[in-house]
């Protein structure tokens, strides 16, 4: 934070929100990532096989691709305010530039699209959306809490850039 008209640059007091929930939420986003490994990498999975058509596979290259792309450039804006906790350090600076113009957690909106790859790719009913799932309980109990946090950090900043933005979907939401 700058102080108005001094250039000096302040220094935040740190905080991180480590609840049982939010450390549940975490395992849970883990173990959804890897139950398609264990369909890849063993037969655990068989009984829930399908068959893929050309329409799922290529929607769902195009979400994994899209998701992946949008993931690289949210650490590129978000740089080292980055972090896997909820947190805020000591030189947290509010990110609203880049792919945070439009909206407040495109790390999120891309993992979810991820995950919706994954889940058309993937021909198994368990292994396909067990990261979607997953992600799902995790941005609906997280995204509030991170809102919170950030709303207590940065204040009116956080609360201008909440009312011309939206959360996942540019217009949207
Ligand atoms: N929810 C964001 C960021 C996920 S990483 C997204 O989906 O893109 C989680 C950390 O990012 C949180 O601990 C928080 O401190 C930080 N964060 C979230 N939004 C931020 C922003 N606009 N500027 C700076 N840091 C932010």
């Amino acid at each position: 934070m700058r102080r108005a008209g001094t250039g000096v640059e302040l220094s935040r007091s740190p905080q991180v929100i480590k609840t049982p929930l939010e450390t549940g939420l975490l395992v849970l986003a883990w173990v959804g990532f890897f139950v398609p490994l264990i369909w890849v990498a063993s037969p655990a999975f068989s009984f829930a096989e399908y068959a893929l058509g050309t329409g799922p596979l290529v929607a769902g290259v195009m979400c994994l691709v899209i998701g992946l792309w949008l993931f690289y450039r949210s650490h590129a804006d978000l740089g080292t305010n980055w972090s896997i906790a909820l947190e805020v350090h000591e030189q947290h600076r509010l990110i609203t530039q880049g792919v945070y113009r439009r909206i407040r957690h495109p790390m999120y909106l891309a993992l979810a699209l991820y995950s919706i790859g994954q889940a058309l790719v993937i021909p198994n009913w368990v292994a396909g959306p067990s990261n979607l799932i997953a992600f799902a309980i995790l941005c609906a109990l997280r995204v509030r809490a991170e809102e919170r946090m950030m709303v207590e950090e940065f204040g009116d900043e956080y609360a201008a850039y909440s009312a011309r933005t939206k959360r996942l979907i540019p217009g949207v939401w």
